[in-house]
This record gives structure tokens, C-alpha cells and sequence, in this order.
């Protein structure tokens, strides 16, 4: 592979500084990502949905329900998954992603790159499921 052909066609970047999701374009994308996969998902999961008036068998009608009770909990949860990352992504568009909701800290990238949709800090994270162990 002729190397230099490669280099003249590469075009030069402008000043990177300009990136509208700054320092979390990267998690940015993740979570776009994500968030496509998910929609994908739940389509796939609807139109699966198995027509219950199909089943002749009585044992093969449980199956079925409970088939579809797991589907609808997936859902719930997948629903709860994606309205973390539209908030996560709103606070993004709003410079207010990254901030701790309890002690207004900075979060580590480290911690945002791991779970891109988190609130919290480690430190008030932990704090809160203390809190939530007491309350139960
Ligand atoms: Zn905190």
C-alpha cells in the first residue's frame, strides 16, 4: 500500500477546542450509541411480542405469558435506561454534565466513561446507598 497517496489525502483539522460537547464529546457518542441500540431493541421486542390466541396448549399459553411479563419488565427498565441517557445528554447540551447532583464536584472521566449516565460522585453514590440500606 503506497503510504504517501494515503497522507496528501488526508485533510487537515481545524483547531479541536471547537467540539460542541467538549471534553465529553467521546461519551457523547457512547451514549448516542447506546441510546440507538436500545430504540433498536425495543422495536425488536414489540414486534416479537407472540399473539397469545395462538397458542393452543394450555401449558404452551404460560409459557407464553411469562415470556411476555419478561418482555414488558425489559421494556420498563430499558425505558428507565433511556431517560437516563436523555438526561445525561441534556446536561451535556446545558454544560452541566459531569457535575456531582450532591456536592457539586467534578465526576472523574474515569467514572463517566465507565457509566456515562451517573449523577453522582463515587463519594455520594456510596452515601446514598447507605442511606437507601437504612431506609428499608
Ligand atoms: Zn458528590
Amino acid at each position: 500500500m503506497p503510504k504517501s497517496v494515503t497522507k496528501l489525502a488526508k485533510p487537515k483539522r481545524a483547531t479541536k477546542a471547537r467540539k460542541p460537547a467538549g471534553k465529553y464529546g467521546d461519551i457523547r457518542r457512547d451514549l448516542e450509541k447506546q441510546r440507538a441500540a436500545l430504540l433498536e431493541e425495543a422495536g425488536v421486542a414489540v414486534l416479537q411480542r407472540p399473539e397469545l390466541e395462538s397458542f393452543p396448549d394450555l401449558s404452551d399459553q404460560a409459557t407464553a405469558e411469562v415470556d411476555q411479563n419478561f418482555t414488558l419488565r425489559l421494556k420498563e427498565r430499558e425505558q428507565k435506561l433511556l431517560k437516563k441517557i436523555d438526561d445525561a445528554l441534556d446536561r451535556m447540551a446545558t454544560r452541566t454534565y459531569g457535575i456531582c447532583l450532591r456536592c457539586g464536584e467534578e465526576i472523574p472521566y474515569k467514572r463517566l466513561k465507565a457509566r456515562p449516565v451517573t449523577t453522582l460522585c463515587i463519594e455520594c453514590k456510596t452515601q446514598q446507598e447507605r442511606e437507601e440500606k437504612v431506609r428499608r
